[in-house]
């Protein structure tokens, strides 16, 4: 029987926000915080930023967790009603084929289904390769362009989001949907800022949803300008590397073993005393944390440790399998795991505690 936090997840996982574009899913954000907290704005760009007083205005916590997934948008039609597509943000060539899609028009939503040419006229080399992006259409069952156009109202621009059900297995615990990057970290901010909004903490809470994180943390970066942080919490989808063709060495957080953070990625490195802070949290709570090492990867804790003269900054993650693709998977219990340690950290932030954190010796 599904909960409210499962039913929170589903909502978020399937309402459309490619980014750019994030309309259909700041909506639903925009509802849940607005019952939690004392204000709500939407910046510039598109984000929204929540605050939550507590005890004292300073010092500033910032939450950031990003409210855009992986799209695609319509570059042109063909003239026999076909759509090619600019992808955004980084898709696998191989993730984009036979899926299917939402063409979200001004007049609504057009489904469509991303084909290749079928297996039995492949000639064998051809069935050994990748079809890349760029040969690749959208069917939306239009006759030619003007039917695209006039019938189904499409038009270059418009943006395209994967389609795909949120469903449980493994009993309920495993998640399956797309778009947990970062679905699952704007989870675990809205439940923090419910929980904090029964027992507030000795700061101020900045809870910031943002936009075109994928596309290159373009929102986090105006948001932290709006905020101001004295310290930053990311939150977002960790890398699982829990499962066949994927070694320890690429990434280390497997599910079920609790929240993680990151220690490298390659936008950022994470200040040590938060990270002691976090190990000491979690530690005092009997919450399970996993550390991650990554090569590659980019956050918006970056923009938010880079904006305002710097600031300490941590990414605490819900590990994940299969991101950036129609059907990834977390773990229930890591993410309830990551709401308790993100509430208690926050609780610990007083103004000699952030003072201690900003202090370099
Ligand atoms: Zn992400």
């Amino acid at each position: 029987m599904a909960d409210d936090i499962e039913r929170l997840l589903a909502e978020l996982s399937e309402a459309p926000g490619p980014s750019g574009f994030e309309g259909g899913i700041r909506s639903v954000v925009r509802r849940e915080l607005a019952a939690l907290v004392d204000d709500l704005e939407t910046d510039g760009i598109g984000s929204l930023i929540a605050r939550l007083g507590g005890a004292e205005a300073r010092p500033r916590v910032m939450l950031s967790a990003h409210m855009d997934e992986l799209g695609l948008m319509v570059r042109r039609i063909t003239s026999d009603g076909y759509l090619m597509f600019q992808p955004l943000g980084g898709w696998l060539d191989q993730a984009l084929v036979n899926q299917r899609w939402r063409v979200l028009t001004s007049r609504g939503e057009v489904l469509g289904v991303t084909g290749i040419k079928t297996v039995h006229v492949m000639k064998p080399d051809e069935r050994e390769r990748v079809f890349k992006r760029d040969g690749l259409f959208i069917d939306v069952g239009a006759r030619d362009r003007a039917d695209a156009e006039e019938r189904l109202g499409i038009r270059p621009g418009d943006p395209v989001a994967p389609l795909s059900r949120f469903a449980t297995f493994a009993g309920g615990e495993l998640l399956l949907g797309k778009a947990w990057d970062d679905r699952a970290g704007v989870g675990v901010l809205i439940e923090v800022l419910r929980r904090l909004q029964v027992e507030p903490g000795p700061n101020t809470v900045y809870g910031a949803v943002t936009v075109q994180e994928e596309v290159g943390l373009r929102g986090a970066g105006t948001s932290a300008n709006r905020v101001a942080p004295d310290i930053g919490i990311n939150l977002e989808s960790g890398v699982a590397g829990d499962y066949p063709g994927i070694s320890e060495d690429e990434a280390q957080e497997r599910l079920g073993r609790g929240p993680a953070i990151f220690l490298h990625d390659s936008s950022m490195l994470p200040n040590l005393k938060l990270r002691d802070l976090v190990v000491e949290v979690a530690g005092d709570l009997g919450v399970d944390l996993q550390f991650n090492v990554l090569t590659g990867y980019g956050q918006d804790g970056a923009a938010m440790q880079q904006a305002y003269g710097g600031a300490p900054v941590i990414n605490i993650t819900v590990p994940t399998r299969y991101l950036h693709s129609h059907n990834s998977v977390i773990h229930r219990g890591d993410f309830l795991g990551a709401v308790t340690l993100v509430t208690e950290l926050v609780r610990r932030l007083d103004a000699v505690a952030v003072e201690e954190l900003r202090r370099f010796d």
